[in-house]
């Protein structure tokens, strides 16, 4: 799949007409699952063997996209065992605290964004309180059944989003595939009023162009993109909903860690001529 980007246009706006937006689930990798439900925001079904893992949660609205997804794919969403978010807003989060309700899955966050969210109201990030039961660790790692999958804090987005790799293995081929989903690309947040209205530093988006450019030397075969349109994904998904092979592109990663990057430093030409 070649990586090309669509701009946010396609992003949910009208909240009281979701199934507008819905999306039937698909495949990203052997045992990674698209089950956001829509055409925006993703949210990511992990099969560990030894229960579900959810990378993001999407907005409240969205919940029973989500939980469709789920039991159209044959599991079922009480097999939550942790909910991993990327980072404190509400288009990540707000399904937390109703999908830890129905699984009893803990949910986690970097302590920073957790802070952050909660020194916030509602009104300027969009987050509805929701308990937080672990923080990650920058190089750590979280572990469930055949998942080992790696945090790195790559703040930038918000100062605590949290990047996740990990790999996966296809039983029928043998193959091993590398995984990655940075946990926020959307420059809007790092422009130098936006950091100023919510007092954070200009220096968070150099800490992003910073970890972009290293993050594009990691070697990862599938990109997880954190919004559909970071790679075209709506546009591109294959006819067979379960064969995940299209989304096989080792140049998609660095492709788009190159452009978010380049879309930062194009927001402080002073600080990158040339
Ligand atoms: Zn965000
Ligand atoms: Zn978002």
């Amino acid at each position: 799949m070649k990586f090309s980007r669509v701009p946010p246009s396609g992003a949910i706006h009208d909240l009281e007409h979701i199934w507008n937006y819905a999306l039937p689930p698909y495949r990203m990798a052997p045992h990674v699952y698209g089950v956001g439900g829509n055409n925006d925001v993703s949210v990511y079904l992990l099969d560990s063997g030894e229960g579900l893992i959810l990378l993001d949660t999407g907005m409240r609205e969205l919940l029973y996209l989500i939980v469709d997804s789920i039991h159209r794919l044959g599991f079922d969403p009480r097999d939550i065992r942790a909910i991993l978010l990327s980072h404190g807003h509400g288009d990540h989060c707000n399904g937390a605290m109703p999908l830890h309700a129905l699984s009893g899955a803990e949910i986690w966050l970097s302590a920073v964004d957790e802070r952050f969210y909660q020194q916030h109201p509602i009104a300027e990030l969009g987050v509805v309180p929701f308990p937080v039961h672990h923080h990650y660790t920058d190089g750590g790692c979280f572990s469930l059944g055949r998942f080992q999958i790696r945090t790195r804090f790559t703040p930038g987005h918000t100062p605590g989003t949290t990047s996740f790799f990990f790999t996966d293995t296809d039983e029928t081929t043998g193959r091993t595939y590398r995984l990655a989903m940075h946990g926020g690309v959307g420059i809007d947040t790092m422009r130098p009023a936006a950091l100023a209205a919510l007092d954070l530093p200009q220096s968070l988006a150099h800490t992003f162009v910073r970890t972009c450019r290293e993050l594009a030397r990691e070697p990862v075969d599938i990109c997880l993109p954190s919004h559909l349109n970071q790679i075209n994904l709506a546009a591109n998904l294959p006819e067979d909903p379960m064969d995940f092979t299209p989304f096989v592109d080792p140049e998609v990663w660095p492709a788009l860690m190159a452009d978010r990057a380049e879309a930062v430093m194009a927001l402080y030409p002073s600080v990158y001529q040339n």
